[in-house]
């Protein structure tokens, strides 16, 4: 195990969360301090509030990992005695870096949507709003026959081949590869100066776009050949869809009764409905945070009912009219992914074998009480 650097901690949670999946204009990524220094602990937050920066100062914190960034609107000056001075202030001083995950977040697999599709019970949840498609390359590759089964394998492992719910996709076919070494050259198969033939199987695959680089270092490094044939193609093929929110079904209830799942399942007392209670609901949508502007995604796609935060009274009133049932959990209902976050980061340091704490921040930064 070994202490890992801020960049090389972002660099695994960008394979997580890449900063590509987020919406024109977002503020993500470093916001604030510096990644060059050793990383102990990280702390993963909603909200970045005051409370939130004393609460990393206590625990002895070098990174938080927020999801809301704190800084959204350009800064026009710091002074240290209004609010937000005091925060950067305080974080600078303690050498505390803010890291934030907006709306690549939202889209990530595993990220906000899914942690909120899957705690509502969601089975086969499908993206509510496309905004992300992912670029597939299509690589070929030349090799002996005794190796074949080995690059296959090498390439399936690294993400290649991947093609709806199938993986390790690829197609073979055998046939006669020549060459001649030339000076200076000390050739697997043949000798220097000789015309080589040799029984080779071309493998072809499919590779997205983001993990080429990834897949052709591996798939050289077990290749047997000092020099390695391959071809790397542009594909006008569809890639993965990815995007915000939801849908997804459930065993059939009442809205009342999904509605008391809502309120289980979020950890929140309680919800706003619009709709009648009584009414069957089977499809559900969700979309973390804001989710007003795409309510007519969710009636289109066919959902009893759409949970999402920050619902206006108009949208109810459209929705209502529409026949779409919906739910308002709260937008702080996004609180799910400070555990989510931090169970995957978590994961993949181990994975890297970096030594690091990570924890979710334990301070409530719902804004709203009930009375
Ligand atoms: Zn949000």
């Amino acid at each position: 195990m070994k202490t890992a650097n801020g960049h090389e901690i972002i660099q695994l949670f960008e394979k997580f969360s890449p900063k590509a999946f987020a919406m024109e204009d977002d503020k993500i990524g470093l916001q604030l301090g510096r990644l060059n220094k050793k990383i102990n602990k990280i702390m993963i937050t909603l909200d970045v509030l005051e409370e939130v920066i004393d609460e990393a100062i206590k625990r002895d914190v070098q990174l938080i990992i927020a999801h809301h960034p704190p800084i959204f609107r350009p800064l026009k000056n710091v002074l240290t005695d209004t609010v937000q001075g005091r925060m950067i202030e305080k974080l600078l001083k303690h050498d505390i870096a803010v890291y934030a995950a907006h709306t690549n977040l939202d889209v990530a697999k595993g990220g906000v949507n899914d942690l909120l599709a899957n705690a509502l019970g969601l089975t086969n949840p499908e993206v509510l709003v496309p905004t992300y498609e992912t670029k597939l390359k299509k690589l070929v590759v030349f090799t002996p026959l005794s190796h074949a089964e080995e690059i296959r394998h090498v390439l399936g492992k690294t993400g290649a081949g991947f093609i709806g719910h199938y993986s390790h996709c690829s197609f073979s076919a055998k046939g006669t590869g020549r060459f001649l070494p030339e000076e200076n050259t000390n050739p697997y198969i043949g000798q220097q100066g000789h015309l080589e033939s040799v029984d080779e199987v071309r493998i072809e695959t499919i590779v997205p776009e983001q993990l080429l680089k990834k897949v052709v270092t591996a798939m050289i490094k077990a290749h047997p050949y000092e020099e390695v044939a391959y071809d790397i193609y542009s594909v006008e093929n569809k890639g993965e869809v990815l995007g915000l929110g939801r849908i997804g079904t459930i065993d059939e209830m009442t809205l009342g009764e999904f509605a008391e799942r809502v309120k289980t399942a979020l950890e929140v007392d309680k919800v706003r409905v619009v709709g009648d209670l009584s009414s069957r609901v089977k499809k559900v949508a969700v979309l973390g945070g804001d989710g007003n502007k795409y309510f007519k995604h969710a009636k289109f796609k066919g959902a009893d009912v759409y949970v999402t935060g920050d619902l206006y009274y108009h949208t109810a009133h459209d929705a209502m009219m529409e026949g779409l049932n919906m739910i308002d959990p709260g937008h702080n209902v996004e609180k799910i992914m400070k555990k989510g976050v931090t169970e995957i980061l978590s994961r993949m340091c181990k994975e890297s074998g970096y030594e690091v704490e990570i924890f979710p921040s334990e301070i409530n930064t719902d804004p709203f009480k009930f009375v």
